[in-house]
């Protein structure tokens, strides 16, 4: 079986790392645990195009696996619809709703940005549905994830948490512990 016929997924691990920083990063003041658990569901949401193959939709249509969902127009939707959700009273046109509408559109993203890092598959559809070319990044770390549990505990699967320790964990914890100590040296909190 080579990497194009395996019905891969990006672990969801390298993307809720990313996602945290990313929450991380934005002010305190957003927080709840409800911004947390729309970040961990906006970061992992692209994948639900899974279920397009169980109902014979081919991986290589624009709807199939890293279609769609995957691209930037489909987070800039998310985007714009989970702050509503996220803080359901803020007001529209205020300068924080903007940024949770960036944020959320940003998170999403990410999700593409990492699988297009993935050894293995078919590229990710970053223009759909204006155009169905699949786009790889030249550099490509990181490998890409069974799709199954009992995969998962593998060789395969250890391999792909090594490469998202190395290329995701480190970097993430590196910019988790340089936002901390900024954040102390100007008296912010958190
Ligand atoms: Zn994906």
């Amino acid at each position: 079986m080579n990497s194009t016929e395996r019905n891969d997924v990006a672990s969801g691990f390298g993307h809720i790392a990313v996602a945290y920083a990313m929450g991380k990063t934005t002010s305190s003041e957003f927080h709840t645990s409800r911004f947390w658990w729309l970040t961990v569901a906006c970061c992992l949401l692209p994948d639900v195009d899974v279920i397009g193959l169980v109902l014979g939709i081919p991986y290589e249509h624009m709807m199939g696996h890293r279609g769609f969902s995957h691209s930037l127009i489909f987070a800039v939707m998310v985007g714009l619809l989970v702050p509503r959700l996220a803080v359901p009273h803020l007001p529209f046109r205020s300068r924080s709703f903007g940024v949770l509408v960036l944020y959320f559109s940003c998170v999403t993203m990410s999700h593409g940005i990492l699988d297009a890092m993935t050894d293995g598959g078919l590229g990710i559809a970053f223009f759909a549905p204006f155009d169905s070319t699949r786009y790889f990044f030249p550099w490509r770390p990181l490998i890409v994830s069974p799709i199954g549990l009992f995969e998962f505990f593998s060789a395969w699967g250890m391999g792909v948490l090594w490469s998202e320790l190395l290329w995701i964990g480190m970097p993430v914890t590196f910019w988790l512990i340089g936002l901390k100590v900024m954040r102390r040296v100007r008296g912010l909190p958190g």
